[in-house]
């Protein structure tokens, strides 16, 4: 599975992103509540370095207030790092978004003075949204089209705030492999036919242990199964999403759960904490290690004549294709 993700693009917009940074007091990154790591765009973390930065936890309305406020403190714990939720049907608390700026920058603020900020998010997480009610107007949209030449827009939002809206298609290049079902299970990337099985599994392993009170309410069960078949298949029966010949419909499932948890019908649901991603962040470091060390193997034995560099390799992709392959067969 993979994101759209186009390099020559990205990185026009980028370049711009980084001069723009370089004239504005604040970045303003606008976060889905529920995937607050994510959602966020790498590349921009990289390139923000100590300017100031202003999160927006937004979509608050669908995600879990006790983790919205965990991820509230583990951001802020980064330097210049202020956070604030916010839910767009909610127009009037999301107009505190100005104040906090003001608050921000109490040397900005005043006749003759401007607080200047940029502001980003990827597609889809309500940026122009927040930005209509901040403007108190219908600002068109930089558009998310790739190939669309856009430019960037300033917007006066009165009050002595000046946004800075950035262009482009600013898909997250993540190296974090489960940030990508994320995206997918809160609705961020559309769900292909293809993925559709793959991401209602993940979120299937995920929700039976971290939220399986919500489960068994909305599925009407009496029990949560220790696995994530089993779940979509007990679930498949309560919900009659059953194949002729009585076998249960999991692509049916997986579509009934992803929905129902898009939509917020499932209760206030976050995907990811700060703890799974502490934990997550370790074990990449140590598959890139690993990694690293069997290129090394690798060049070492080839330099040493003792074998020919793929055999080992091949064998090995061999295996792991074999383990793919029968884990998928598990499943279906
Ligand atoms: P953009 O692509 O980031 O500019 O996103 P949009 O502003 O077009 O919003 C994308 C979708 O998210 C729309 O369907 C909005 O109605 C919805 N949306 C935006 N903000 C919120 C929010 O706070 N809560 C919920 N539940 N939906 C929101």
């Amino acid at each position: 599975m993979a994101l759209h993700w186009f390099p020559g693009h990205m990185h026009k917009a980028l370049k711009e992103i980084k001069e723009t940074l370089s004239q504005v007091d604040v970045l303003i990154e606008v976060l889905d509540a529920r995937i607050p790591y994510s959602s966020e765009n790498p590349e921009i973390a990289k390139i923000r370095g100590d300017k100031p930065c202003l999160k927006i936890l937004n979509k608050f309305d669908l995600a879990d207030p006790e983790l919205t406020a965990e991820w509230q403190a583990y951001l802020e714990s980064e330097r210049g790092v202020r956070t604030i939720t916010t839910n767009t049907g909610e127009p009037g608390n999301t107009k505190h978004i100005l104040s906090m700026l003001k608050d921000m920058f109490p040397q900005k603020a005043g006749p003759g003075k401007a607080i200047h900020a940029m502001i980003t998010g990827i597609p889809n997480v309500g940026k122009s949204t927040l930005i209509n009610i901040l403007a108190d107007r219908v600002i068109a949209k930089t558009g998310n089209e790739p190939a669309v030449t856009k430019t960037q827009q300033r917007i006066n939002l009165g009050s002595g705030i000046i946004l800075f809206d950035t262009p482009g298609v600013l898909w997250p290049k993540q190296e974090n492999p489960n940030s990508i079902y994320r995206l997918a299970a809160s609705g961020a990337v559309k769900n292909t036919a293809m993925e559709f099985d793959d991401v209602g599994f993940y979120a299937a392993d995920y929700l039976i242990k971290a939220y399986p009170d919500v489960l068994k309410d909305r599925f009407k069960l009496d029990e949560i199964a220790d696995t994530e078949i089993e779940f979509l298949e007990d679930a498949a029966r309560k919900r009659g999403a059953i194949m002729t010949g009585g076998r249960v419909n999991l692509h049916k499932i997986c579509e009934i759960l992803l929905t129902e948890l898009q939509a917020g019908k499932l209760g206030r649901i976050t995907l990811e904490t700060p703890a799974m991603l502490e934990k997550e962040k370790i074990e990449i470091a140590e598959a890139e290690a690993k990694k690293a060390a069997k290129k090394a193997a690798r060049k070492q034995r080839f330099k040493d004549g003792s074998a020919t560099p793929d055999k080992h390799d091949r064998k090995e992709k061999r295996n792991e294709k074999r383990a793919a392959q029968s884990k998928r067969m598990r499943k279906s």
